[in-house]
């Protein structure tokens, strides 16, 4: 059953994708859930959003974040897209399983998209169900929320509901929708999606929309879609430098789970690095290991260059022309990314200033982790408290950091070079030892405790351990001595090696 509601929900709605053309979307409702519960209101969130968090946690705020209720001015829509998934080309995806209720505007101006995941069938559902069932729905609740807390551009979880509903996966799972907030929901699959169908009309206004709302200064380019893919794959460096800075793997960078917008969007089988590995992989469904840590700089590039492909028409009339602009910006990239990866490391490492031969210390090091299975979060974390000053070689005042080496002397011979380093520019303890914690995070969903709460959640109805999870990942650069146990890496049996998309 579907209610308007009258009262409390005032939600200023201010719709712009529904305002597109038709051929852009799929105009529905959610489905509603059988018994609609409140799992958890970001209450920051709302607030951030303008949202009042008692009326979303009312019985009238529950059934609209269950798809339940169409609250007035909301124009639920499912967006088309589609997208190159492991590299083969899928000509129409789609929200399968979402519902785009309609956008906000918060204080500081900017729009927001609030859309419903897991919230029933679609005309792009293909073979799926349209529902999510409790695991991904918090996974995705408690590293979107993370990688928010750690500074990196992302969707946010604003809500989760359990649905009372059995969704069947590989085994019969509870049911639940993850209310999602984003700067937007287009993918470089929605550009693709109008490229694949030769419809240039679309792609133009769809440009214009981009233009318009994430990157209004390249309307006054000489080519405002060229301006845009510039400032499109600026933002995609940056974004993936801040992923390789922290150890997050996103498991499935499909061009359809890239957002155009720059923000880490599509949780499904992520996971953070506990020991550094380059090749590391979670997602199951990842055999070739396409979307391994190391591979994610250059496959953001080759999905940057589907992008590109799909606007060469909007560039120029002439293709040759067009290719050669287009091409331009594509090879900037790897420029572009270096750049934005070393200012990134450098911090990491406490240094203030560039020198040619940084990159040696940052890869020297990380090939010492690799070596030594030292964990990557700690071995920074711990990095920062060090000293730039020990001459006279006392180990033991490195051992929070060299302990973490199966051969610790590997660890004293990169020291050296690195105080050598830190020397050059006269770094003062304090100064650096302050700087480096705001960069180098002592909290990380390790995926072993994200794991642990699912299970909790799942096997007892407990969510004790999420909340606990998610209040102590809100201040990830903060050291919380009573929370010690999430800080620390698994212990060999509690590894937790492969995750599952489980949608
Ligand atoms: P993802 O792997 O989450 O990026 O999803 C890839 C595509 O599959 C998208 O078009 C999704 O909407 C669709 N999809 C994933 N799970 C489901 C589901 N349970 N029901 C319907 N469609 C789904
Ligand atoms: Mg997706």
């Amino acid at each position: 059953m579907k209610t308007t509601a009258h009262t409390i929900l005032e939600l200023a709605f201010d719709n712009s994708y529904a305002r597109l053309p038709e051929r852009f979307f799929a105009r529905l409702d959610p489905t509603p859930v059988a018994a609609p519960k409140l799992i958890k209101l970001n209450v920051a969130l709302a607030q951030q959003l303008g949202l009042d968090a008692d009326e979303l946690s009312s019985p009238e705020g529950v059934r609209m974040l269950a798809g339940n209720l169409v609250p007035p001015g909301a124009e639920p829509l499912a967006m088309a897209y589609a997208g190159h998934q492991f590299g083969s080309w899928v000509p129409q995806l789609g929200d399968g399983r979402a519902i785009l209720l309609g956008e906000v505007v918060d204080q500081h101006g900017t729009r927001f998209d609030i859309q419903l995941k897991g919230s029933g069938l679609t005309p792009f559902s293909r073979s799926g169900d349209g529902r999510a069932w409790l695991g991904p729905v918090l996974r995705e609740y408690i590293v979107s929320e993370a990688m928010a807390a750690l500074g990196v551009p992302t969707t946010r979880a604003l809500a989760a509901i359990s649905s009372g509903e059995i969704v069947h996966r590989e085994a019969l799972m509870p049911g639940a929708v993850l209310t999602r907030v984003a700067r937007s929901h287009i993918r470089i699959g929605t550009f693709q999606f109008f490229s694949a169908r030769k419809d240039v009309d679309a792609l133009r206004e769809l440009t214009d929309y981009v233009i318009a709302r994430h990157y209004p200064e390249a309307a006054d380019a000489p080519i405002p879609s060229l301006a845009m893919l510039d400032a499109i794959v600026g933002r995609q460096a940056a974004l993936v430098t801040r992923w390789q800075g922290i150890g997050f793997i996103h498991g499935v960078m499909n061009t359809d789970n890239m957002s155009v917008a720059g923000e880490t969007i599509d949780y499904g089988p992520c996971a953070f690095m506990d020991t550094y590995h380059p090749a590391t992989v979670f997602s199951s469904i990842d055999q070739m290991g396409r979307y391994a840590y190391q591979n994610q700089p250059g496959i953001a590039q080759w999905n940057l260059a589907q992008l590109a492909q799909a606007l060469l028409p909007l560039i120029d009339d002439d293709v040759q022309t067009a290719i050669h602009h287009a091409q331009a910006v594509i090879d900037s990239y790897p420029e572009r990314y270096e750049q934005a990866y070393m200012a990134v490391m450098r911090a990491k490492l406490g240094l203030l200033t560039a020198q040619d031969n940084d990159i040696t210390l940052i890869t020297d090091l990380l090939d010492c982790m690799a070596k030594n299975n030292a964990d990557f979060t700690l071995t920074f974390r711990r990095l920062s408290m060090l000293s730039a000053t020990n001459t006279d070689g006392n180990i033991a005042q490195d051992s929070p950091v060299r302990d973490l080496f199966e051969d610790p002397d590997a660890f004293d011979l990169w020291t050296v070079a690195w105080r050598q380093r830190l020397a050059q520019e006269a770094s003062e303890d304090n100064k650096r030892r302050t700087a480096m914690s705001a960069v180098n995070p002592a909290f990380i969903p390790r995926n072993h405790q994200v794991e642990g709460v699912i299970q909790a959640a799942v096997k007892d109805e407990d969510f004790g351990p999420f909340e606990e999870l998610v209040s102590v990942l809100a201040k990830p650069y903060t050291d919380q001595p009573t929370h010690h146990k999430y800080a620390i890496p698994p212990q060999p049996d509690e590894i937790v090696r492969q995750t599952f998309c489980g949608t």
